[in-house]
């Protein structure tokens, strides 16, 4: 099943001179459990890529679907919902809540969903128990080390039933160790039925995607295998 479709999207900031095209004629489709990684030079429209597909910005032309809805038919509330119920974020430098436990800052998009507080507790925990982080809940953020944050932002953008799982870098602040951690656990949500679209530098990481998309000036240039990557290691005899 398709959770997200962009056809011909295309995407322009400003007028005249100044006019940029951060995204033009882009056509991407990210099915249930699947994984693509994005990658490409500074620029060249990656951020503005997640942006659109989680709604946060409107396409210039093209149509974007969340599983087969398209947002160009909905209502700026029907979107608000859509992000808070079916589209989880994950960005470079984890935006936890500092006052909030792990639980909590978990809990945090179910509760703002008017979820009642024992069922967001424990969808929280779950989402923790998930990414083998229970033992961290009642911790506050500062406790934790970064690679622990980034899994605790990874559990709060699957919580619930959480489609589509859009990350812009999320090991770009961890060590390779961490990352790799990071890069496991956004694969592993995809192996439960979550698509993911993963912004990287890094081809290594990237190898975790069934898919690479490289963008140059907001073109798709190359959509690809990734070369064989960690799962290979685990799996030995499977080359994909
Ligand atoms: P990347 O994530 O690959 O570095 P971006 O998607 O951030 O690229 O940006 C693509 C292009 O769009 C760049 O030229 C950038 O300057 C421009 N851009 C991005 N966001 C805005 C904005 N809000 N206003 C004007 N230009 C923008």
């Amino acid at each position: 099943m398709t959770v997200l479709e962009m056809r011909d999207v295309s995407k322009a900031y400003g007028q005249g001179a100044g006019r940029v095209e951060a995204l033009r004629q882009v056509d991407l489709t990210v099915g249930a459990g699947g994984m693509v990684a994005v990658m490409g030079p500074s620029g060249s429209g990656k951020s503005t890529l997640l942006t659109i597909a989680g709604s946060l910005e409107e396409a210039s032309t093209g149509e974007v679907l969340i599983d087969g809805a398209p947002l160009s038919r909905m209502s700026r509330n029907d979107k608000a919902r859509l992000r808070r119920r079916m589209v989880g974020y994950v960005f470079q430098d984890f935006n936890l809540l500092p006052g909030l436990t792990v639980a909590e800052n978990v809990a945090l998009p179910l509760e703002l969903d008017g979820v009642g507080a024992r069922a967001a507790r424990a969808a929280a925990r779950e989402a923790l128990d998930g990414l083998r982080l229970a033992d961290r809940a009642s911790r506050y953020p500062s406790q934790l080390s970064g690679g622990e944050r980034q899994r605790v932002a990874i559990a709060r953008a699957v919580v619930g039933d959480r489609r589509l799982l859009l990350a812009d870098e999320p090991s770009g602040a961890l060590d390779s160790v961490n990352a790799e951690a990071v890069m496991r656990l956004i694969h592993e949500a995809c192996k439960r039925g979550m698509a993911a679209v993963v912004v990287t530098h890094d081809a290594q990481l990237a190898s975790w995607a069934d898919r690479v998309v490289f963008l140059r000036d907001g073109h798709v240039v190359d959509q690809t295998a990734p070369l064989p990557g960690p799962e290979s290691l685990l799996t030995p005899g499977q080359t994909s």
